[in-house]
């Protein structure tokens, strides 16, 4: 598990995805946030590619690689798996694509996640869309949806509320001082949340069309 130096001085600036030079939209939002439904439908309507991190990492644990329990650990604690684990994955996935827009859901879940990408690939998000949702509804949604997820209990679902105030509201706050957050209003129905979504995804030119 190297630093963030370590992995720097293993690629960037000329890494393999700076040279690919893919537009990338970070999509971060608590758990519950709706954060992969929202994103299935930015897919349908323009033409992303949708990789959330914690589908590549649960695939992971399936994969039967040496890091498999390790991460299955760490996600049935609700803690943020290394960085470089997570940012392997989400390289191979983008290089392995033809496509140049990816919707990277939920990472960076840390600043160390955040630094390490940005050190390791020298790519730099578009924008960073943010689902913005009270805790309670939150709540709700992940005890009420059936995913067999066996990260959606009631303990785990505390544990990942904790991690994403302490940890991930600090990476919003650091690309909102850039300038780069889209911030959403994600309590309402899915269809209402994805009329603002599509705003933020049409070109000027074609609202201007419209
Ligand atoms: N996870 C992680 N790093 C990531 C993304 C996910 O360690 O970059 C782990 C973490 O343990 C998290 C779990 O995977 O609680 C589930 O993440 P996912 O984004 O699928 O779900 P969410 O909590 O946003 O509903
Ligand atoms: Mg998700």
């Amino acid at each position: 598990m190297g630093t963030v130096v370590e992995a720097a001085n293993k690629e960037a600036p000329g890494s393999a995805l700076a040279q690919k030079n893919p537009k990338i939209v970070f999509v971060l939002g608590g758990p519950g946030s709706g954060k992969g439904t929202q994103c299935a439908k930015i897919v349908e309507h323009f033409g992303y590619t949708h990789l959330s991190a914690g589908d590549l990492l649960r695939a992971e644990t399936k994969s039967g690689s040496e890091n498999g329990t390790m991460i299955q650990n760490m996600i049935n604690d609700g803690k943020i798996v290394p960085s470089e684990v997570t940012i392997k994955l989400l390289e191979r996935a983008i290089l392995e694509n033809e496509n140049d827009k990816f919707l990277i859901d939920g990472f960076p879940r840390n600043e160390e996640n955040r630094a390490a990408f940005e050190a390791v690939t020298n790519v730099e998000p578009e924008f960073v869309l943010f689902f913005d949702c009270p805790e309670e509804e939150m709540e709700k949604r992940l005890l009420g949806r059936n995913q067999g997820r066996e990260d959606d209990n009631i303990d785990t679902i505390r544990k990942r509320f904790k991690v994403f105030l302490e940890s991930s509201l600090p990476v919003i706050e650091y690309y909102d001082s850039k300038g780069k957050v889209r911030k959403i209003d994600a309590a309402k129905p899915a269809e209402e949340v994805f009329e603002t979504v599509k705003a933020l995804f049409t070109p000027v030119s074609d609202k201007a069309a419209a």
